[in-house]
This record gives C-alpha cells, sequence and structure tokens, in this order.
C-alpha cells in the first residue's frame, strides 16, 4: 500500500525536493534562460522571428526539450511486481518525478513534460512533437528522439501506426498529417527517407540493398545529407503509412538477417520538407528623398527543413558499460553510436569546449539535427518496475543531461533564384502588357482629343466663315442698294436740268448698240406710260360710271360688286404696271451712265467711245469746266471711291461687272482720277486685268485703264505696276474689237508720254499696238493711229531737242508699211493720225531714207495736196522742204509741192 502511497506521492517523503543533482538548480536556471513564450506553444513564437528576419545568423535561443513518459504496468509487471510499489512517482501538474531510493528516501526531477501511464498519443504528440513540426514547418530543423530501455515505449510512442485505433497512432503518424496539413502542393514538397542505424553501418529501409550510406557535410554549412538514401515523395497520409509498414517489414527482415533484435538498431526518420515562402517587402528611400518608400518586391525564398524523428535502441546496454563495469570496447561494439549521443550531451550540457560528434554515426547525422541550430525534443521512456530501478534512474539521469543542452534555432533557408527569375519574368509580361495597355489608351485618348479639336476648329471655321460670308453679302446688298437709290436721285436731277432735249440727244448717239437698246427701253416705258394712262382712264371712266349708278340709286347690288371687283382688278393691275416702270427705270439708270458719256463724246465730235479719254483730254477738261457735274460724278461723290473699288472684288459677277463701269465712268472724268488712283483703283483695275474671266469686265477695265492713262502721272503707275505687259497680252490675246479698241486706246495714250519711249517698246508695247491691227474694226484701227502719232510726235520732239537720234523706234518695229497702206484710210480719224504721224517721222533726216524706200513720200506729197485740214497740209509742205534728202528725190521724180 505504501507504494500507492509512494505513487501518489503521499508517502514519507522527507526531502521535499531533493536536488542532488545539480541537474534541479540547473533545470530551473535553464527555464528562466528560456525564451517567455518558450513553452509549447513556442512554435508560433519562432514563426514570428523567422518570418521578420531571414537572416537567422543570430538565431533564436533555446535548448533541448525533454519530457518523460510513463509505460504502465504490462501483465508481466502486474503480476510479478504486484506487491512492490512503482519505483517513480510521477506529479505531472508539477512536472516532477519522484524516483524512489527506497521506502522513505526519493529523488525529484523536473522535466519539460512529466507524462503519465495514462497520458494519451495525441498529447504525448502535442507536448512533444507537435512544436518540433511547426518549427520544421517554419523552416528549422527538428529532432523527436525516444531514449529509454528496451521495452518501455519507444516504438510505441513513435512508430505506432494506429492502423486499427486512430488513436494510437505515433508521432511519425502524426506529424506527417500535421506537415501535410500546412504545406501546399503547388509549390512545397516532402520526401522521406527511413534508415536504420545499427553497428555503425546505415542501411536504407526503404530499399534493403542499399546497406551502407554514407553520411556527406558540408564543410560550409555543416548541413548533413545521405544522398545514397532512397528519397520518397509524400503526397498523402495513406502513401506515408505504407511506407512506415515498408520500412517496419524491411527492418524485421534486415534484423532477421543480421541475427539482432531491433532494439539494438536504431530507426530514423528523415523527413525533408522543402517550402517557398515570399521574403519581406523592403521599403528602400530613394537617394533625394528619404521619406519616399520604393518597395522592393519581395524575395522569393525556398525554405528547406529537416525533421528527424529517431527510435533509438534500447538504453540498457550503455547503462550496463556505465554501470556494470563493462569495457568501453564491449560497449562500442554493442553501440557504439548510443553511447557516443550521451557523451555528446554530456559535453554540450557541461558547455564542453570539444564536442565528440566525430565519434559515431548517430552523432554526425544529428549533427545539424540535435541542439545546435535544430529545435530538438527527447522523450525519455520509462517504466514502472522497481526492478529496473537502475534503468530508469539512468535514463531519467540522460533525460536531466539533455535538458542541459542549449541549441540556437537558426532557420535554413535561400534565395529560389529560380523562382525569382520565373516571377520576374511573369511580372515583367505582366507591366510590358499593362504598358502596352496605357499606351494604347493613351494614343487613343490623344488621338480622340485632337480629332475633337479639329472638329472644333473646323466647327468654328465653319462659323466665322458664314458668319462673315452673310456679313459681307449683307454689305453689298447694302452697298448696291445705296448706289442704286443715288443712281435714281441722279437721273430725277438729269432731268430735271436737262429737260426733254435729252431724249432728243440720245436718239442721235451713233454708239454701236446703245441707241439701239435706248430705242428699245424707250419705247417700253413710252408703252407702259400709256398702258398706265390707258389703265388711269379706265379707273376713271368706271368710277364715274360707279357715281353715276350710285347717284342714280338704280341697279343692284350685283351690279355694284361687279363693278367694285372690276375697280379692284384695275388697280392691281395698276400697281404691277407701277412695278415694271420701276424696274425699266432702274435698267435706264446703267444705260444713262452709257448715254452720258455717249452724249459727251458726240458733243467732242468723237467717234462714240462709250468711254472717253481716248481722243484728247481736253475733252474732260471742257466737260469739268461748263459747270455742271455727270451723274457718275455726282454718284462718286455721295458713295466714296473706296466703296465702288470694293465692289470689283466682289464675289457676284453682275456686281462687278457694275462696279467696273462705274469706275470706267468715274475715270473717265479727270476730277476722278486722282482719287481712284490714291484709292488703289488703278492697281484694281490692272488686276482685273490679269485675272481675266469676263470679256465685258476685261473691255470696261481696260477701258477704265485708257481713262486713266490719259494723266501723265498715272501713265507712269501703269508702267511700274506692269501695266505694259498686262496690256501687251490682253492685245494679243482678245479678240472682242471693243477690248482691243480699249487696250489700243491705252497704249496710244502711253505712246504720248516722252518718258515712257523707251520702256514702253522695250517691254513691247509698240509691238502689241501693231499686233492689234489684225483685228480691222475701225474703231481699233483709229487708236493704232493714234498711238503712233503720239509716239511719233514725241521721237519728233526729242531728236528736236536733241535727246535722242537715229532712226524712229517705229521703223525699227517695222510700223512703216501699215502706216504708208492706212495713210490715205476711208476712216477719217485713223487718216487724220496717220498724216499727223508721217509728218512727225519725216521731221527727221535719219528716217528719210527709210520712209522714200517704203513709199511714205508719196504719201507725204499726197498729204500736201488731199488733206481736208489746211495745217496738216502746210506741215507736210514743211517737212518735206526743210528735207535734203526728200527734196532731191522729189526733184529725181520730179514732184513739185
Ligand atoms: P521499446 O520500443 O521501447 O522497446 P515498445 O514500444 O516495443 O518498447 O513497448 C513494449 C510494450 O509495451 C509493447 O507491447 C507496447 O505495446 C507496450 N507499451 C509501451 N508503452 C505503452 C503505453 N504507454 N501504454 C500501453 N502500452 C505500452
Ligand atoms: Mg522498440
Amino acid at each position: 500500500m505504501a507504494s500507492n502511497g509512494y505513487r501518489n506521492g503521499t508517502g514519507t517523503n522527507k526531502g521535499a525536493i531533493k536536488p542532488p543533482a545539480s541537474s534541479n538548480i540547473r533545470s530551473s536556471s535553464f527555464k528562466s534562460r528560456l525564451p517567455p513564450s518558450s513553452n509549447h506553444s513556442t512554435g508560433s513564437a519562432l514563426r514570428r522571428t523567422s518570418s521578420a528576419s531571414f537572416t537567422t545568423a543570430a538565431g533564436v535561443p533555446g535548448r533541448v526539450r525533454v519530457a518523460v513518459r510513463l509505460r504502465p504496468r504490462n501483465a508481466e509487471e502486474s503480476t510479478a511486481d504486484a506487491d512492490f510499489a512503482d519505483c517513480v512517482e510521477l506529479q505531472p501538474e508539477l512536472k516532477r518525478l519522484k524516483l524512489r531510493k527506497n521506502n522513505w528516501e526519493s529523488e525529484t526531477y523536473e522535466f519539460d513534460e512529466v507524462l503519465t501511464e495514462f497520458a494519451s498519443q495525441k498529447r504525448v504528440y502535442e507536448v512533444v512533437a507537435k512544436p518540433v513540426v511547426e518549427s520544421v514547418l517554419d523552416g528549422y530543423n527538428g529532432t523527436v528522439m525516444a531514449y529509454g530501455q528496451t521495452g518501455t515505449g519507444k516504438t510505441f510512442t513513435l512508430g505506432r501506426l494506429g492502423e486499427e485505433d486512430t488513436s494510437a497512432r505515433g508521432i511519425m503518424v502524426r506529424s506527417m498529417e500535421e506537415i501535410l496539413a500546412n504545406v501546399t502542393p503547388e509549390t512545397d514538397s516532402i520526401s522521406v527517407s527511413y534508415l536504420q542505424l545499427y553497428m555503425e553501418t546505415i542501411q536504407d529501409l526503404l530499399d534493403p540493398a542499399n546497406d551502407n550510406i554514407s553520411i556527406v557535410e558540408d564543410p560550409r554549412t555543416g548541413d548533413v545529407s545521405l544522398p545514397g538514401a532512397t528519397h520518397v515523395e509524400i503526397k498523402d497520409e495513406p502513401s506515408f503509412l505504407e511506407l512506415l509498414r515498408l520500412g517496419e517489414a524491411h527492418r524485421i527482415a534486415a534484423n532477421t538477417k543480421l541475427n539482432t533484435e531491433s532494439s539494438r538498431s536504431h530507426a530514423i526518420l528523415m523527413v525533408h520538407v522543402k517550402r517557398s515562402v515570399l521574403g519581406e517587402e523592403v521599403a528602400i528611400p530613394s537617394e533625394s528623398d528619404k521619406s519616399s518608400h520604393f518597395v522592393k518586391p519581395p524575395k522569393p525564398l525556398v525554405r528547406k527543413s529537416k525533421l528527424v524523428l529517431v527510435d533509438l535502441a534500447g538504453s540498457e546496454r550503455v547503462q550496463k558499460s556505465g554501470s556494470e563495469g563493462h569495457m568501453l570496447e564491449e560497449a562500442k561494439s554493442i553501440n557504439l553510436s548510443l553511447s557516443a549521443l550521451g557523451k555528446c550531451i554530456n559535453a554540450l550540457a557541461e558547455n564542453s569546449a570539444h564536442v565528440p560528434i566525430r565519434d559515431s554515426k548517430l552523432t554526425r547525422l544529428l549533427r545539424d539535427s540535435f541542439g545546435g541550430t535544430a529545435r530538438t525534443s527527447l522523450i525519455v521512456t520509462i517504466g514502472p518496475s522497481p526492478r529496473h530501478r537502475g534503468e530508469t534512474a539512468s535514463t531519467i539521469l540522460f533525460g536531466q543531461r539533455a535538458m542541459k543542452v542549449e541549441n540556437m534555432l537558426r532557420i535554413k533557408e535561400e534565395f529560389d533564384y529560380k523562382s525569382l527569375a520565373r516571377r520576374l519574368e511573369i511580372q515583367l509580361d505582366k507591366l510590358i502588357a499593362e504598358n502596352e495597355r496605357q499606351q494604347k489608351a493613351f494614343d487613343d485618348e490623344v488621338e480622340r482629343i485632337n480629332l475633337e479639336a479639329q472638329n472644333r476648329v473646323s466647327e468654328v471655321e465653319r462659323n466665322f466663315t458664314d458668319a462673315l460670308e452673310k456679313e459681307r453679302l449683307k454689305c453689298q446688298m447694302e452697298y448696291m442698294e445705296s448706289v442704286k437709290k443715288l443712281e435714281e436721285k441722279m437721273i430725277e436731277n438729269q432731268r430735271k436740268h436737262q429737260h426733254d432735249g435729252f431724249m432728243k440727244d440720245k436718239c442721235n448717239w451713233e454708239g454701236p448698240g446703245f441707241s439701239e437698246d435706248i430705242a428699245e427701253v424707250k419705247k417700253l416705258l413710252e408703252k407702259e406710260i400709256h398702258m398706265r394712262k390707258e389703265a388711269e382712264k379706265e379707273v376713271n371712266k368706271l368710277k364715274s360710271q360707279l357715281g353715276q349708278h350710285m347717284d342714280a340709286g338704280a341697279g343692284g347690288d350685283a351690279e355694284i360688286l361687279k363693278l367694285q371687283i372690276a375697280l379692284e382688278d384695275e388697280v392691281h393691275q395698276k400697281k404691277k404696271l407701277e412695278e415694271e416702270i420701276i424696274i425699266l427705270r432702274s435698267q435706264m439708270l446703267q444705260l444713262t451712265f452709257e448715254a452720258d458719256q455717249m452724249r459727251r463724246c458726240l458733243a467732242r465730235g468723237g467717234s462714240g467711245n462709250a468711254y472717253p479719254g481716248l481722243d484728247s483730254p481736253m475733252s474732260q477738261v471742257r466737260d469739268s469746266l461748263s459747270g455742271h457735274k455727270t451723274p457718275v460724278s455726282a454718284l462718286f461723290d455721295q458713295v466714296g471711291v473706296q466703296k465702288i473699288l470694293d465692289l470689283l472684288e466682289s464675289e457676284d459677277a453682275n456686281v462687278r461687272i457694275h462696279a467696273v463701269k462705274v469706275v470706267a465712268n468715274l475715270a473717265a472724268e479727270e476730277a476722278n482720277q486722282e482719287r481712284i488712283v490714291e484709292a488703289g483703283g488703278l492697281t484694281s483695275l490692272l488686276m482685273l486685268l490679269r485675272s481675266y474671266e469676263d470679256e465685258t469686265v476685261r473691255r470696261v477695265a481696260a477701258g477704265a485703264i485708257a481713262n486713266l492713262a490719259m494723266n501723265e502721272a498715272n501713265q507712269e503707275l501703269i508702267m511700274v505696276q506692269g501695266g505694259i505687259s498686262l496690256l501687251s497680252t490682253t492685245a494679243s490675246d482678245a479678240e472682242d474689237p471693243q477690248t482691243l479698241r480699249m487696250v489700243a486706246g491705252a497704249i496710244a495714250n502711253l505712246c504720248g508720254n516722252d518718258k515712257l519711249q523707251a520702256t514702253l517698246r522695250s517691254e513691247g508695247g509698240i509691238k502689241a499696238l501693231l499686233g492689234m491691227v489684225r483685228c480691222r474694226h475701225p474703231d481699233v484701227l483709229s487708236q493704232v493711229a493714234r498711238g503712233i502719232a503720239n509716239f511719233a510726235k514725241c521721237e519728233s520732239r526729242a531728236s528736236t531737242n536733241g535727246i535722242r537720234s537715229g532712226r524712229s523706234l517705229l521703223i525699227d518695229e517695222g510700223a512703216l508699211p501699215w502706216i504708208v497702206q492706212n495713210a490715205n484710210n476711208d476712216a477719217a480719224p485713223i487718216r487724220r493720225h496717220i498724216e499727223l504721224a508721217l509728218c512727225h517721222l519725216a521731221q527727221h533726216e535719219a528716217n528719210a531714207k527709210d520712209m522714200i524706200n517704203g513709199g511714205a513720200l508719196w504719201e507725204l506729197v499726197r498729204i500736201t495736196r488731199d488733206c481736208s485740214r489746211e495745217d496738216i497740209r502746210s506741215l507736210a509742205r514743211r517737212t518735206l522742204n526743210s528735207s535734203l534728202l526728200f527734196r532731191s528725190e522729189m526733184r529725181r521724180l520730179r514732184i513739185e509741192l
């Protein structure tokens, strides 16, 4: 019974805790050195540490954790030791174990865990192995070893498969279960080697033929590996169980072969765990701004760790070698590795400078997995039998010493360069794709904005153009309207001043087509007026009839109604007629301008030019001196030259024609010319000549230029502005006789300028003038003749003044034959100009020879006789008489004047 009391700890225990072995004191001091969290849930603390820094050079301090497990009495013990108390008494709540020396004396030891005979396999796993497994999952190496006398339950604790009763599963199966539950199959891998170490030989339990596996140690890292061992990849628990079964079968077979017991060999299960993890993101301060965070992507890392589960050989032999004084050699031969392990643990516990790791294969194999940088748990198994008290005490002391072994956990991880490269590649590809997407989006956006901007710009431009066009048209209409009104006013004024005689004058006009037009318009007007009068008469008649009816009081309402309708009809008719009259009047307006010019020309005895000024400028002077202003001039004063000139550029062809006519009419009056030229009228007219598009415009423009060319100052301006070549071009390509007449008139005016003689010739003016005779129209010929006369007169003047000498440029240009031919032209104006020209040419000896040869002498002689004008007759006579050559030729021909 006492034994019960002992077991229950209620016996006469003298020393509450006997600490004869310094281990007790030390064990408590070891405890105080442990990190605060280093209880059984230390795993989480390790995880934190490991994730905080992948550089584990510093490591996590700790020590080998030791648990003691008591096997329940077996059947034999229950019978044999029935009268004896157990040799140990457990105080699991105090984590103490009392080892009885005798009935009254016991020694108490503290362990990290004290597991009673009732401790479940699950609990054993959780307190002994789970922290190590968690640590392995975090990347540390870890070891769980079972140490104890044969038959105390090492294999029961570690290796039970629990096939029939899952609650019986040992640490190996449970560890694998936990590992499998925590890894990611896609990125992580688990492989297993199962070995047996017997008599310093390592056998492969997964491949029995492989019975001498060597240990390889990496001198740099200290990592231990068995390259010759079979590594089996584990994907699930059943395959692992199968593997354990296979290993166990091979172990039994091998031991039978070697004639040994499994208790004399060490079974070593190595689980290799390879996990992919990400290092921490590291914030790097940039050079410029220390606060900015440039986050370096996390590094891909591979953590390689190893869980070693060792079912050690029975410790009884070692006990014996120590306690029973066996020879060391013998002990060595029995189990060298286990004794070496004990020595190493002792050395480590004593902090000895030398740890004899190399003494055995087991210690070499556990080099990186026991103490040192690994997390280690040791479970010491004991039996309750007092008969094995010595073995039990020895086991307890082994465990106590192991508790003093400190270790420094170091995580084993390395960069996974391959996966880093792969990951960076994927990231790069993603970034490239993203960049491309963004670039595309950006380009699209730019294009869209551009398009939008273009659309807006064109819309604004369109609106602006429309508005401008509208405004321009409006202004143009207004100008035209005001011009029209003014014209009407002028006609009214003109009528008042000129009475009926004007109409009479008009009838005498000889201008081509104008008289007919006027007559026709006049006829129409008279007809309309007549019709109007008739209508008025009719209305009056009806009115008086109505009055009669009314007076008479007779006649029905129907008659009155009929008359009223007739009356309304008449009124309507009248209105229409009035409108037609207005239209006719406005048509007459333009004719009036032209008629006005015509009238003045006729008054001057001209050839009926619509545009005066082709003859003597004196006619204008006369007009302007005559006191009254022409209708066009009045218009000019009222409207303003600029406005009229602006109309020259109108887009409406009719407006342009009308405007150029008005300008031409204005230019016919000397008083207006200066203002026209000042306002750029000459340039505008030359432009019209250049941008020839309409014969009327060209004709009228040429006429206006001809008018302006009467003025000496304008003549020079025309030259400067390239007028000669423009006129020459027109002279060569125009067909219309009236256009040619205007051009010839303009050139003829220029021919009268002394200063322009040479330029006129050099720029082709003379040639152009002479070229126009191809058109046989007398009006054109007359202007050509006038030009020749003007030119000859200037030349003659220059020669007389000694400014020039030599033959006439006209003769040089080949004008003489045409002059001679037309000297007796039927048309009086042509004849007169040529007679004058011949006289001028004859005044200089240099021309005489050519003139004689060309037959001009005969013409001159004829002039002296036939010319209707006395002054020319005598001029010709004087000229011939004053020339030696002519005189001698006349003598030779016997001509007498
Ligand atoms: P060892 O491997 O240390 O030589 P075993 O594990 O083979 O010892 O155990 C010896 C015997 O004791 C086995 O029959 C086993 O079932 C039994 N045994 C061991 N430990 C316990 C325990 N905790 N509970 C019940 N039976 C146990
Ligand atoms: Mg065993």
